[in-house]
């Protein structure tokens, strides 16, 4: 049997090895404390579940258009208008199963052999793997600690090349947790008018997880870079709804038709009952969300303090999404096998800095998505390991 061999080039997300070994260990007794996994620990609020169980008991249970119901995608323009004062047309919204396939879709129609695609390094393991399985070329973005863990305008123009055919921008980001400041990003928008044929991918799928009275800044707010620009986002992180596999992107015109082709190809539509449910959570009230914000908000600090109070590691506060990155490198430690040891030994799952990126070595990903007391006996675990460990 002889796959394409682009196929051998597909990468992994090792959170998911990281979260079936954590529960082959569960499974076998261990009491594990899952801190590697990047998913709302909070159920889906109500109103929206009820939302999925009316619309099943109300018939809707057949192929939908392949965009997405149009009252899905007015209600995620009018969100989108009411957060950002910016105007979307539905006509340029596709709801699409999950945040990874819009990355999926944006970077098959840029990828291939002979041209650059920038993506961030540490950044979601995934932007590599699907620019090497297109045989695009993959152009770290240096993410620096020393930078808050912020793009840097200048470094990422810098390294835009007569081949570069995509950039992919996070903020705020996985798995730093660092945003990009709006001068920042003011600074990369003015100096991209000077490669008017490069595409950019804003990830914002955490755009309404910043703390610190930080306002996020929509790459949808710069009409200079409206007719290039794809934006992923979605239900997964905000409304704790990752099993839904369930999100949005918004396309330009001329791109939007070509990516809701390869709708029709790939998946027709998303599930019917997970488009009502999404309505309902765009319409419905917003309360939940600020509850789970706040909770994330009051364990990034315990989370800091707690980590900078072990011998030999250093953490910045992390002003977005729900992780720390602690930096280990003073530990004695590689990172990888620090998180390898750290679960096999105490049960604690974390991700090695290095799943992330080559920047990403002496680093580790916490993900705070576990209750304060599991955030306590997990860290409690780490600094007794260390000690024990040197
Ligand atoms: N983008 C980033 C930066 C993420 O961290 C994730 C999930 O971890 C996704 C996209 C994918 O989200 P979804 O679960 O909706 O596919």
């Amino acid at each position: 049997m002889k796959t394409v061999s682009n196929f051998d080039r597909i990468g992994e997300e090792n959170a998911f090895a990281v979260l079936g070994r954590a529960g082959v260990l569960a499974a076998g007794g261990m009491d594990v404390i899952n801190l590697g996994i990047g998913q709302p620990d909070f159920p889906t609020p109500e109103n929206i579940v009820e939302a999925a169980v009316k619309a099943l008991r109300d018939g809707h249970h057949g192929y939908t258009d392949a965009t997405g119901i149009l009252p899905l995608r007015e209600a995620v323009s009018a969100d989108l208008h009411r957060r950002y004062n910016t105007e979307v047309s539905p006509a340029n919204v596709l709801v699409v199963p999950g945040g990874k396939v819009t990355m999926f879709t944006a970077i098959l129609m840029f990828g291939e052999a002979g041209g650059d695609i920038l993506y961030p390094d540490p950044g979601f393991p995934i932007y590599r793997s699907m620019i090497e399985y297109t045989g695009a070329t993959p152009v770290a973005i240096p993410i620096r600690e020393e930078n808050g863990f912020a793009f840097s305008a200048e470094e990422t123009l810098k390294l835009i090349g007569p081949n570069t055919r995509l950039i992919i921008l996070n903020s705020p980001a996985n798995p730093c947790g660092g945003i990009t400041p709006k001068a920042e990003i003011d600074k990369l928008v003015a100096g991209l008018a000077d490669y008017p044929d490069v595409a950019i991918l804003s990830d914002e799928i955490y755009d309404q997880m910043l703390y610190d009275g930080e306002q996020h800044v929509s790459l949808l707010t710069y009409p200079e870079i409206r007719d290039r620009l794809i934006v992923l986002n979605g239900w997964s992180k905000t409304y704790a709804m990752t099993g839904w596999r369930l999100g949005y992107s918004i396309w330009p015109d001329r791109l939007y038709n070509m990516a809701r082709k390869l709708a029709v190809n790939a998946w027709s539509c998303v599930n019917a009952p997970a488009q009502y449910a999404a309505l309902e959570a765009l319409t419905g009230p917003q309360t939940a969300v600020g509850e789970m914000v706040a909770q994330f908000d009051a364990r990034r600090k315990s989370v800091v303090t707690q980590l900078n109070d072990i011998p030999g590691v250093s953490c910045i506060t992390p002003k977005g999404a729900f992780y720390a990155f602690p930096n280990v490198s003073q530990t004695g430690w590689k990172a990888k096998q620090l998180a390898s040891e750290l679960l096999e030994q105490t049960g604690v799952a974390t991700i090695g800095g290095p799943d992330f990126g080559t920047l990403g070595e002496g680093y580790i990903r916490i993900s705070y998505a576990n209750s304060q007391e599991n955030i306590t006996r997990a860290l409690t675990r780490m600094k007794e390991f260390l000690a024990q460990n040197p």
